[in-house]
């Protein structure tokens, strides 16, 4: 008498998580919804012909990005935080590159394309910046990240 032990027939259906979860950062750095760190906040890419244009609802667990009306518009003082930072970056960069200190216009003109090209960024990660870190109440949450976030939800 043989047992067969089929040990491959198990029909178990596979509860593991296929998803690797991010860490803050890099959910962060891929403007992952911050609540599953899943969806993806925008709906393009940030550089193209295209306006950047955010998604209303996170694709993965459908937390809603503008958490009320006109929430990013505190996303402003973080973009402009950004300039701030990346005009005295570029001004200071320009100097160390030229050593030049009476061309008032090398500096407007190389902080002024330095700005127009990194509008896209500021535009996308100040909004990121504002969901993960200046949002009160707005955290990761596991189950969010789940394969099915809809049978984890608690409303
Ligand atoms: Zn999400």
């Amino acid at each position: 008498m043989e047992n067969i032990e089929n040990s491959t027939s198990t029909t178990n259906k596979s509860t593991t998580q296929t998803f690797t979860i991010p860490t803050e950062f890099n959910a962060a750095l891929h403007a992952k919804c911050p609540k599953c760190r899943r969806g993806d906040i925008f709906a393009n890419s940030m550089y193209g012909f295209k306006a950047q244009k955010m998604h209303i609802y996170c694709p993965h667990c459908e937390f809603k990005f503008e958490r009320e009306p006109g929430y990013f518009y505190v996303s402003m003082f973080v973009s402009y935080a950004f300039n701030v930072a990346q005009m005295i970056t570029i001004a200071v960069a320009t100097y160390i590159l030229t050593g030049n200190l009476e061309n008032v216009w090398l500096y407007l003109v190389t902080i002024f394309i330095g700005v127009f090209l990194l509008a896209p960024f500021n535009y996308r990660y100040s909004r990121v910046v504002l969901l993960y870190w200046l949002s009160p109440g707005l955290h990761y949450d596991p189950a969010k990240s789940k394969d099915d976030p809809y049978k984890y939800s608690e409303g």
